[in-house]
């Protein structure tokens, strides 16, 4: 797996035993954290979970590609972009990120998921606008449940609830095999190298006409790391549901809590009401986002979420966020 350098951050947060050795890297960047409009600080809202050397993007406000491009995340990797819903601030950045993606030469496919207008959207527009892409763009309608199940990962929506149809996402790594024991290995008369490989990746192998199954030679399986991404939304017990267990949850934190009727009124979430779900989750880390331009200072926020959850962090834009195993 190629080595990923993320440059330019303004902060990198990172749990206490980060320095041991992962073996696949999955760190979250935050390209944009503001709400509605952009301000000096906080570009409009577009989240990359990059796993190993593969990218999912979630949500892209209008710019985004210009702190996609500080991060030096890379023009041509696997990249699966995920849209909440059809509001400007999270969708109008995606066909100048396609292409500025074509104009640096792209060959790799993209992957769209979202809302089914959006093909509209993205067909309509690369027309009318001449946008020449150089490489092939795949869409899926997404509907609730499995939205991407890859051999490592799936991807799964929840319904939101918001002013318009909108999409909460949460990435599940499906558990690896357990700690390999090489005496055991040799116990059983298998040859150190290829098998041993085949073995600690929880494959079964067969050994001078004998099985060895993975499980005999390796721990109880290992869990591995659920991220949440809320989108824009009110906190509700669907959401809770949907959330359960995720060591890391993004979440709608557009307002405080004297500004609770607003968030009713537009269909957002407070900071506390962020935490209260996350508290119910069982959600190791709440990192809020999505904040109005109102709030220059959102240690606020944080302070009122704090009083609910005991790790609760403000995104800010290029802050990173390395998730290590459980
Ligand atoms: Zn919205």
């Amino acid at each position: 797996m190629k080595a990923v350098v993320v440059r330019a951050v303004a902060a990198v947060v990172a749990y206490p035993h980060i320095s041991r050795l992962v073996p696949m890297q999955l760190r979250i960047v935050f390209l944009g954290t503001s709400s509605a409009v952009p301000t000096s600080k906080r570009g409009l809202t577009s989240i990359v979970v990059q796993r190993g050397g593969e990218l999912f993007i979630f949500d892209a406000g209008e710019g985004m590609q210009r702190n996609f491009l500080q991060s030096g995340l890379g023009m041509n990797r696997g990249m699966k972009v995920f849209i909440t819903h059809m509001h400007s601030d999270h969708v109008l950045g995606l066909l100048g990120f396609m292409q500025t993606l074509a104009l640096n030469g792209r060959d790799t496919p993209l992957y769209i998921y979202g809302p089914g207008v959006l093909k509209e959207y993205i067909d309509v527009n690369t027309r009318l606008l001449n946008i020449n892409l150089t490489y092939d763009v795949y869409f899926k309608e997404v509907r609730e449940g499995v939205v991407v199940e890859e051999k490592e990962y799936t991807i799964k929506a929840c319904s939101a609830e918001h002013t318009v149809h909108s999409y909460a996402y949460c990435l599940e790594e499906h558990d690896r095999p357990g700690i390999f024991y090489p005496e055991k290995a040799i116990e059983l008369g298998v040859p150190k190298g290829r098998l041993w490989h085949r073995l600690q990746h929880g494959d079964d192998v067969i050994v001078n006409g004998r099985l060895v199954r993975s499980s005999d030679v390796t721990g109880p399986k290992r869990k591995g790391r659920r991220i949440g991404i809320s989108g824009d939304t009110r906190a509700n017990k669907r959401l809770e549901e949907f959330f359960k267990g995720c060591d890391l949850l993004i979440f709608d934190s557009t307002f405080s809590e004297d500004e609770k009727d607003r968030a009713l009124e537009t269909m957002h979430s407070t900071a506390r009401e962020a935490a209260e779900l996350a508290s119910s989750t069982g959600a190791k880390m709440l990192v809020l986002t999505h904040f109005s331009a109102r709030y220059d200072d959102v240690s606020k926020l944080v302070k009122e979420a704090s009083t609910v959850h005991s790790n609760v962090i403000a995104a800010e834009d290029m802050m990173v966020i390395e998730v290590p195993y459980p």
